[in-house]
């Protein structure tokens, strides 16, 4: 399975089967800038999906450990410098990183960022990631971040909704426990912002993209 392109410039990579988890690559004015790396074991999936690509940078939607389990891997072998939200960066860097309200994510998840690397880049509201601009959007951890293309109105994001439908139009919503988030609270907020958007496509790295505007809409800011 190679990567498949979804929009201008973008492309989605499945890292395990349905696209419930990916990889996303955005090829921006100075090359490809890997976002998000998925589990600690997705090294050979990434290796083959990326072959032949020039990646400038890693970046990450936010540091939970199903999202950079291979970013220092990743980092290593292409030599690219890594990018993420500076709260996130400061936890990957050397602390704790169960943002998770919930045991299911403390137990499950926080485990799988087990390797470490120092953060390159720390990113902030209104800075450039290939030709995208970064909102931050706290609450599903302290860090994360969305990308957004407003002249064609594609949103890349980290956290859910989460759509299982292979067609973009008519999506179907995935149920994932509140205590994924770090804080449930703000991650309803964040939602409520994107949604806010209307963007025309959604590229997640959980799910397949969705191009129903008003679903999306309505998914994202009911909780
Ligand atoms: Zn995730």
């Amino acid at each position: 399975m190679a990567l498949r392109t979804v929009a201008d410039g973008v492309r989605l990579g499945a890292l395990v089967p349905g696209e419930l988890l990916n990889t996303v690559v955005l090829t921006g004015p100075d090359g490809d800038v890997v976002v998000d790396a998925g589990l600690p074991w997705s090294g050979r999936r990434l290796a083959a999906l990326l072959r032949g690509r020039h990646v400038v940078e890693h970046a990450v939607t936010h540091a939970h450990g199903d999202h950079v389990g291979a970013s220092a891997w990743l980092c290593r072998q292409t030599g690219a410098p890594l990018a993420m939200g500076t709260a996130d960066a400061d936890l990957f860097e050397g602390g704790r990183l169960d943002t998770h309200a919930g045991a299911l994510g403390r137990v499950v998840l926080a485990p799988l960022a087990r390797e470490r690397r120092r953060v390159d880049r720390r990113l902030a509201e209104g800075d450039r990631v290939a030709g995208f601009a970064v909102l931050a959007v706290p609450g599903h951890s302290p860090g994360t971040l969305a990308l957004w293309r407003e002249e064609d109105r594609v949103l890349v994001v980290g956290d859910g909704p989460v759509n299982v439908s292979s067609d973009p139009a008519a999506p179907r919503w995935l149920p994932l426990p509140r205590g994924l988030h770090d804080d449930p609270a703000g991650a309803d907020a964040a939602r409520r912002r994107l949604a806010g958007l209307r963007p025309s496509l959604v590229v997640g790295l959980h799910g397949r993209p969705v191009a129903a505007p008003d679903a999306w809409a309505r998914a994202a800011g009911a909780r």
